[in-house]
């Protein structure tokens, strides 16, 4: 039976009292293996060791040391890439195509992606005058933040979880991972690399387990933890802030969404059917960046919805490994009951069911796994809760609008504030439109395209803070001011 067992100071360990909960694969609820769940005991240990390494090797190594680590373990990851892959697809059962294309290289990526920022980052210096003539001067100086803890979800596990974890060893922080408990594989994979591209014990550290009295929320209370970056749900989100506010802890804070699309009349409708089946069905719509509410130009709406609804009828659900594959299951059977649920009150709440709604017939044993069909309603009121609540499945409300002002008021009635796409051929209709969404990203005849050195996160209640680029070194260190009188 295969286990998944903690990392820690440089060690896979087992679980003090023994504990361990299951993980299956989606496709058919197979058992994968046992987690081990990580208590007080094991966060004690790992931020111990972690805080502990910042004062050995790990402390004193340069910059360009730190880089040259980095960079061989995103190489690593590619030399290993079809275990990374393998793992990753048993875990959450999304297509190999996606995950070979997405989650295993752009995870690699991530340790490479603030080198340029760093070595190229001047911070500040300011001359001050003094009475006597002197002067002053001042110096930006950043320091590590120090011991950083890494909360991440099970999506994207391998991407979003070194989205963090490369840019905080960058800064010459050391980490503590709670990965999510449906997806603990390539965290856990991950720490064999770590060992073999020579990274000291102690800097990277994983400890498995659930959220609320378990090593998420030990984790998160632990007070040698002096930072906390997150990615999640909105309402986990809440609770690690009240985690965070005891000791005045940083937070990053990433959350969910309830994304819109805006569709022109005077878009190119290829381009826009091709962003939205991918906005709204990539990775089985488990996606924070995701469409799941669509709002189209009154006189081109019946074409749009028949030829999304077409054009997802085509998509091919299956296994990772079948060729052509391009939609898997749910993660899992919790998602499932959710995502179904919300199928039930769609209907419920007087939607059309244009396409899907319910549980495709695999046939076999995959008849036990997570999958959903691809759906889409049209006709639910805007207040309606299938419309206003984040799914994170493959699913898409399609709304008419008659003016641009209420195609705005409309995307911006929700709580969150991730993501939004606009499709439009004019430029300024775009930029006028994109600049009042109360979004962290807007895409204009795009989605999911991502400039690592660009700004990412959420508005409202879909995050605090923003990483990437200058700001992930913004969250990473410590900005100190050395004034030297002269
Ligand atoms: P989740 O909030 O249930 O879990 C995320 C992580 O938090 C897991 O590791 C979990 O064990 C841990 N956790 C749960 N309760 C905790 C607690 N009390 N204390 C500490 N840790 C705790 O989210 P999920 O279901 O894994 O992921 C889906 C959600 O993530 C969606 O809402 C999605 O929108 C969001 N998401 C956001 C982004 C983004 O960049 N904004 C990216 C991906 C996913």
């Amino acid at each position: 039976m295969k286990e998944f067992k903690h990392f820690i100071n440089g060690e896979y360990v087992s679980s003090a009292d023994g504990k361990t909960f299951e993980n299956r694969n989606p496709i058919d609820n197979s058992l994968i293996g046992l987690i081990h769940e990580g208590g007080k005991t094991e966060v004690d240990a790992a931020v111990q060791a972690a805080k502990a390494a910042l004062k050995g090797p790990w402390g004193k190594f340069t910059q360009a040391k730190r880089l040259e680590i980095l960079h061989k373990i995103a190489d690593r990851i590619n030399e290993r890439f079809e275990e990374f892959l393998v793992a990753e697809c048993k875990d959450t059962g999304k297509p190999r195509s996606l995950a070979s294309h997405i989650d295993i290289p752009r995870g690699a990526a991530n340790f490479k992606t603030l080198s340029d920022t760093l070595i190229n980052d001047p911070t500040e210096s300011f001359n001050l005058d003094t009475p006597d003539g002197t002067g002053a001067l001042n110096v930006g100086f950043r320091k590590p933040k120090g011991v950083i803890a890494v909360i991440s979800p099970w999506n994207l596990p391998l991407l979003l979880m070194t989205w963090k974890v490369g840019p905080a060893l960058a800064c010459g922080n050391t980490v503590v991972v709670k990965p999510s408990e449906d997806t603990p594989a390539t965290t856990t994979l991950l720490g064999e690399v770590m060992n073999e591209c020579g990274v000291p014990a102690g800097v990277f550290n994983v400890v498995h387990g659930l959220g609320a009295n378990s090593a998420g929320e030990f984790l998160t209370k632990h007070p040698d933890v002096d930072g906390i970056t997150f990615t999640g749900e909105t309402s986990t989100g809440e609770t690690i802030m009240r985690a965070a506010s005891v000791g005045l802890r940083n937070i990053s804070l990433e959350c969910g969404g309830k994304n819109p699309a805006i569709v022109f009349a005077d878009c190119d409708m290829d381009k826009a059917i091709e962003g939205t089946m991918r906005s709204a069905f990539a990775n089985c719509g488990q996606v924070c960046l995701g469409t799941e509410r669509v709002y189209v130009e009154r006189s081109i709406f019946d074409e749009f919805v028949n030829r999304l609804s077409d054009e997802a009828k085509t998509l091919k659900v299956g296994v990772p490994e079948e060729a052509g594959v391009n939609m898997g299951p749910l993660v899992s059977q919790e998602h499932k009951r959710k995502v179904l649920n919300y199928y039930k009150l769609a209907v419920e709440e007087g939607a059309n069911v244009i396409l899907g709604g319910g549980v495709p017939e695999m046939g076999g044993d995959l008849d036990q796994g997570a999958w959903v069909q691809p759906t889409i309603w049209t006709g639910l009121s805007e207040n309606s809760r299938t419309v206003k609540e984040e799914i994170f499945g493959p699913c898409c409300h399609i709304q008419p609008f008659d003016t641009e002002e209420e195609a705005i008021e409309m995307a911006n009635d929700t709580v969150y504030g991730l993501a939004a796409a606009v499709w439009t051929e004019s430029t300024s209709k775009a930029v006028r439109v994109s600049q009042q969404l109360d979004v962290g990203i807007a895409w204009v005849n795009s989605w999911f395209l991502r400039d690592l050195r660009t700004a990412f996160g959420g508005a409202k209640q879909s995050g605090i803070g923003r990483e990437g680029g200058i700001h992930s070194l913004e969250f990473y260190t410590e900005l100190k001011n050395i004034c030297i009188k002269m």
